[in-house]
């Protein structure tokens, strides 16, 4: 996999242009073949090294220097939530999956051999839920433009091609068959000009949403040449920008220290001062990676440009599965002037089943969290599934006439006469996801669903 980072870090002590953060750090990562070179890692027991090596030959493993020092909690580990949303895990693998692998390293099989395994396990661990490759990628004059994703009529998902990878990787990601190497696997835009090409022929779409991957890995100047031309003639209809982004948490240098960070800010700054509305989409998972000193200023240069942090993330067993880690965190959010957006379902695909939590309970967690913050964190939406037929909110538990039942809203729909128009499930203690869900008072489907069938003919 290339390591085409964004890491040349300024040096000189004077160019910092604030007070008691140390002069950065070039970012070093670690990922699966250097596991055991992680200083911090020879504490635990060989077992555990073991486990994770076996874990990583499947699942995506990559983590730096800052989140192992700043972010993890040594004295917690394997509880600490930073070290389980980042390291591998035994039970995030099936056991028969978990023991062949373990017996091919166990007996020095070849790497070939190895490999042929992996694949294997890795094609049964549905790396593609909701139909995301084959059914929402646009095309232009007739060629599929491999790099998008245009399901719900205003928005465009943009996956530039050099923004593929993280800063360190996320052991719960949906994404995590693009982060394995399968080239097959991938989705990403090769070609600068074809987000412009597919925008100008599309007056309907307002927002653009820049993802990966985290497109902050890239370079300032690449990602200028991918957004700058949305700034011209003919893109009037565009009128927000996002960029969905793991790194003012896990690298927050990147606003800072990198070589090019000021660099990265005057972008920002030119495409707000154009008139765009921009917005970091930022994934925060745990209240912690909110409260070192070089996230806090991250924050707020950011919030210099014009931009707006909007924050989003899934809720995982084993890491945020309380509601006083959630309301802390969104209070933590406003106070530092982010805006908390989306608390996510877990989609089921690689590792889900460690770290799913079902709906009934996310409802709970959701209502209480809220609960206990003021009107200016409400602006988060409640646990969100991203289904094949939209964005779907629980929105709650209710009893109408003796039925208990949870009702559910599209907050998008690929038809967009279906967002907003509540309807109602069947309650399931264990339920995780919309298919297990069962239309309530008797009904034989939900009302999307002869629609969304004649979609997928
Ligand atoms: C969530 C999502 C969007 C953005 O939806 P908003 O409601 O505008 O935040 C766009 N495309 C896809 C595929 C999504 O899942
Ligand atoms: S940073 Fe985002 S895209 Fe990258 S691994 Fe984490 S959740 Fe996935």
């Amino acid at each position: 996999m290339a390591d085409s980072f964004s890491t040349d870090v300024i040096k000189d002590e004077e160019q910092l242009s604030f007070q008691g953060i140390e002069p950065a750090l070039r970012l070093r990562v670690y990922s699966e073949r250097q596991i055991d070179d992680i200083p911090q890692i020879r504490s635990l027991s060989q077992d555990q090294r073991f486990a994770m090596r076996v874990v990583a030959q499947v699942l995506p493993f990559r983590v730096n220097q800052y989140v192992l020092k700043e972010l993890i909690d040594w004295e917690q580990v394997p509880n600490d939530p930073i070290f389980q949303m980042t390291f591998p895990q035994p039970e995030m693998l099936p056991e028969e999956h978990f023991t062949s692998i373990a017996e091919l390293l166990r007996a020095g099989s070849t790497a070939e051999t190895i490999r042929a395994k992996v694949r294997e396990i890795q094609a049964q661990l549905n790396p593609h839920p909701g139909g995301q490759q084959d059914l929402n990628i646009p095309t232009h004059e007739g060629r599929y433009l491999p790099g998008m994703q245009h399901k719900y009529r205003q928005t465009v998902l943009f996956f530039p091609q050099q923004g593929q990878t993280c800063h360190t990787y996320c052991s719960f990601c949906f994404r995590w068959p693009q982060f394995v190497g399968r080239r097959d696997l991938r989705f990403a835009a090769t070609d600068v000009q074809d987000l412009g090409r597919y925008l100008s022929a599309h007056r309907e779409v307002s927002d653009v949403l820049v993802t990966g991957g985290d497109p902050m890995v890239m370079r300032a100047r690449l990602l200028a040449a991918y957004l700058e031309p949305l700034l011209g003639h003919g893109f009037e209809h565009v009128t927000s920008i996002r960029i969905g982004t793991k790194s003012l948490t896990y690298w927050p240098y990147r606003y800072l220290t990198d070589d090019d960070a000021d660099d990265l800010l005057h972008l920002l700054k030119r495409l707000v001062r154009a008139g765009k509305h921009v917005a970091l989409m930022a994934h925060v998972t745990r209240g912690q990676e909110l409260e070192t000193e070089e996230v806090q200023e991250a924050v707020r240069r950011v919030r210099n440009t014009g931009a707006v942090i909007r924050t989003q993330a899934p809720l995982l067993a084993q890491v945020n599965d309380d509601a006083s880690v959630w309301s802390h965190m969104w209070q933590t959010q406003v106070r530092l002037g982010m805006l908390p957006y989306y608390m996510f379902v877990e989609r089921h695909t690689g590792p889900s089943a460690y770290f799913e939590v079902p709906l009934a309970r996310g409802c709970e967690i959701y209502r209480e969290a809220v609960g206990q913050i003021s009107g200016l964190g409400r602006t988060v939406r409640g646990p969100s599934m991203s289904a094949g037929p939209g964005k779907v909110e629980v929105q709650g538990v209710a009893e109408i006439s003796g039925n208990k039942v949870f009702v559910l809203r599209f907050i998008q729909g690929r038809n967009p006469a279906w967002v907003q128009r509540p309807f109602f499930a069947e309650y399931d203690e264990q339920a995780t996801w919309l298919d297990q869900l069962r239309p309530a008072f008797g009904e034989k489907e939900f009302f999307f669903e002869p629609e969304y069938r004649r979609m997928l003919m």
